[in-house]
């Protein structure tokens, strides 16, 4: 569903490349303040009003620094007072959005140049009219820095107008009265030195400690008031000198987010709401990520809100990193060099609960300790005791998962040998030590799936065929480096005391595992006993718009036999070459109608299983769901923050559902399928330093070309290896699935 956009904005913008909120509606506005947020992976600037409003969340929410909190979760992202805050009065009337007559007011996110504008038109009480608008961008090439810039224009009156700005933040903030949330003030003063902020008023330097600003204004004539703020920590003490003129820092800015778009950018045709949804998703992809060597990784309601106080969770290597693997492989490698920074603490975690390797926490901050609060208080006051951090394991299947799938697509074998195998094999260690015998198999007891609605099950169907695929992916890594790299393979296995013998023990623990492959064409039971569960109507409760476990309450949902989230559909999602195409019909038609989607991580991975198995309405009515999730107003689910993991799988559902892309080390799939709502597709990726252009036409022809070297590419049956320079077309048939068109393969691991 597109946004219409007011007639000022449709002469100059395109609707797809742009987000408007017209109006201003309380009711939204701690939503529309995420959503409409600007941020560059170093920082975030939530969109409030500059002169605030009781129903506004202002903030500045800094990535990597966390602060302790005497809530459950103990520790906390760092926040910073926005300097943006400013107050204006002319001739003694307060601007305020209940102080003048609005004739105007809308706040548009440009998303091609990642920049909002607020434009507001009022007539204040004597008569006069006024012309707001303003500007912020999170600088893309200066990390450190936030601008800001407001052109305020007497349209109608009389006789000039005496204007005073006051900047309450800016002002306390060089002054060194710097106040962090929840009395973090010692931490957050010796953490950075927060914000510096240059101020121009007509491109004159405003001295910001003394700073109510008080001028003139003459009808016609703008005021231009430009604001540098630097957000730097003290270990990087380099500050600007405040000469680049503001006019080059935005252009710079834009450009550098024109160069992001001409390789992340997916169009779509024929459905505008899709593609305005693909944009928001990769406006939001791009500007909740960087390059920082590890410094921090992505939360997930990334920089635009404080939800889960900004803990990392699986969100980030199952929901983002596909996109960033394919497209930034840069950030996706800072973000995996995160929970490289992080493994001694996943050791430790490993060693107090009796394994061995590296167990990841569930919620982890900047040292990688499990931050997972242990309780939660329940909407009926009641608390609630939290499970997740001690049970929620496959996250340690999730990180590694990433690792191999970052190094497949980018061919980054030193990131591999330096720090990747060191996860994969610490993470090996601790499914092999997590097992526990059982008949002639191994189970594992006592887990929360990604349905977590059932706490302490034995042999979750995801957790088991995870765990099993890291413990088979550790040992072909090993081998094949013993193979490839005999040198190298000595080295690592030494330097992780790895015994000669140990790959080969992972592979037969995790070949052994308990309902981990699902190659009968059966419903498999998503944890033992789930089968025997009580019986409930899901999609009544999904009609009358209400989360089934608080509709039940939190014991009751235990035994039911609902899902909270695509969980054994998760396993279709990320193993399909473990499934027959029998089976995944079948046990999609068996869970897609007793799954809640009581997080918005479930509804994209629906949409891309549902094309996988050509489902056109199932693929559409998921689709829908997922481009709605933050884009439609009321925006309230998105007051805490965007949530990053659904719209890193809104591009997934494109790349990876419609395109139907599987790729390896040894090249790239494609089994494409359009919804009858699609006209046609066109993206492209990165993969081993090649740079891929896919299009995909509803008249069943997809096109290649590759700038690189060339690039061997299987469409349904047909293998080719595809020659740089010129595009390339291969014909394709919708109705052949992945299954179809490899024929079942069966087990599969990492080489
Ligand atoms: C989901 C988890 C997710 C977390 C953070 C929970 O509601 O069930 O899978 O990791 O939210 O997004």
């Amino acid at each position: 569903m597109a946004i219409d956009a007011p007639q000022e904005l449709t002469e100059r913008e395109e609707p797809t490349w742009s987000l408007v909120a017209e109006g201003f509606d309380p009711l939204n506005e701690r939503g529309a303040e995420a959503v409409f947020a600007v941020a560059n992976g170093h920082f975030g600037v939530r969109a409030s009003l500059e002169e605030g409003n009781p129903a506004s969340n202002p903030m500045i929410i800094v990535a990597g620094i966390y602060l302790p909190t005497n809530l459950p979760a103990g520790q906390t992202l760092l926040t910073v007072p926005d300097p943006s805050t400013l107050f204006i009065s002319a001739d003694g009337v307060n601007f305020s959005m209940s102080t003048v007559r609005t004739n105007t007011h809308f706040r548009h996110l440009d998303m091609r140049g990642a920049v909002l504008e607020r434009i507001w038109s009022f007539t204040d009480r004597h008569g006069r009219s006024w012309r707001w608008q303003s500007l912020r961008a999170a600088s893309a090439v200066r990390p450190e820095l936030y601008l800001y810039q407001l052109i305020l224009t007497l349209e109608k009156g009389d006789a000039p107008s005496r204007v005073v700005i006051t900047l309450p933040n800016a002002v306390n903030l060089a002054n060194g009265n710097r106040r962090g949330q929840e009395g973090s003030v010692a931490m957050a003063e010796e953490a950075m030195d927060l914000v510096q902020t240059d101020l121009f008023l007509q491109g004159s330097r405003v001295q910001v400690e003394d700073a109510s600003i008080s001028t003139m204004a003459h009808p016609g004539e703008p005021l231009v008031l430009d604001m540098v703020s630097q957000i730097v920590p003290r270990e990087q003490p380099e500050r600007r000198n405040g000469d680049v003129p503001f006019s080059i820092l935005i252009g710079e800015h834009e450009t550098a987010w024109e160069d992001r778009w001409s390789v992340a950018d997916a169009k779509v045709g024929g459905d505008d709401g899709l593609q305005q949804a693909l944009r928001f998703a990769t406006y939001h992809l791009l500007s909740s990520a960087s390059v920082n060597n590890g410094r921090s990784s992505i939360g997930p309601r990334d920089l635009s809100g404080i939800a889960y106080h900004g803990h990392v969770f699986w969100d980030t290597e199952l929901f983002i990193l596909p996109f960033l693997s394919l497209l930034w492989p840069e950030a996706a490698r800072s973000c995996l060099l995160y929970r490289y920074n992080t493994l001694a603490a996943a050791r430790e975690r490993a060693k107090s609960f009796g394994y061995e390797g590296a167990m990841y926490a569930w919620e982890s901050t900047d040292t990688g300790e499990d931050r997972t609060p242990d309780f939660v208080a329940l909407p009926d006051g009641s608390a609630v005791r939290v499970l997740n951090g001690e049970q929620e394991n496959h996250v340690s299947a999730a990180i590694p998962y990433a690792v191999v799938q970052y190094w497949q697509a980018s061919g980054d074998d030193d990131f591999m040998l330096q720090y990747g195998a060191e996860i994969l094999f610490e993470c090996a260690r601790f499914w092999r030590s997590r097992v526990s015998p059982s008949d002639h198999l191994y189970s594992i007891r006592c887990v929360i799936g990604p349905d977590e609605y059932h706490e302490g099950v034995d042999n979750n169907a995801y957790t088991n065929a995870m765990a099993r695929w890291t413990l088979v992916a550790a040992e072909s890594y090993a081998m094949k480096l013993r193979e490839t790299n005999p040198e190298a393979a000595r080295e690592l296995m030494q330097r992780l005391r790895i015994k000669p013998d140990e790959p080969r023990a992972w592979r037969r623990v995790g070949e052994e595992i308990v309902r981990s492959t699902f190659l009968k064409d059966e419903v498999v039971e998503q944890f033992d006993g789930f089968f025997s569960h009580q019986p409930v109507d899901v999609a009544s409760y999904l009609r009358a718009g209400v989360p089934l476990d608080i509709a039940v309450g939190h014991d009751a949902v235990q035994r039911m036999r609902a899902v909270k989230q695509a969980d054994v559909v998760m396993a279709m999602r990320l193993l399909p070459e473990w499934w027959t195409e029998a089976a995944v019909r079948k046990n999609f038609a068996y869970y897609e109608p007793i799954t809640a989607h009581t997080s918005s991580l479930s509804p994209p991975i629906h949409a891309l299983v549902a094309a996988w198995i050509r489902d056109d309405a199932l693929c559409r009515k998921y689709l829908e769901q997922s481009m709605n999730i933050d884009l439609a107003p009321p925006y309230r689910g998105a007051a805490g923050g965007v949530r990053i993991g659904a719209l890193g799988a809104l591009r997934q559902v494109v790349t990876f559902g419609l395109a139907g892309l599987k790729f390896s080390s040894d090249g790239l799939g494609f089994d494409p399928f359009l919804p009858t709502s699609i006209e046609d597709l066109e993206f492209s990726l990165l993969w081993q330093r090649r740079r891929v252009h896919v299009r995909i036409r509803r008249d069943n022809l997809l096109e290649i070309k590759v700038d690189g070297a060339p690039c061997p590419v299987r469409v349904n049956m047909e293998e080719r290896t595809v020659a740089p320079g010129e595009w390339s077309s291969f014909s394709f048939d919708p109705a052949v699935t992945f299954w179809s068109a490899i024929g079942r393969k069966g087990d599969s691991d990492a080489s």
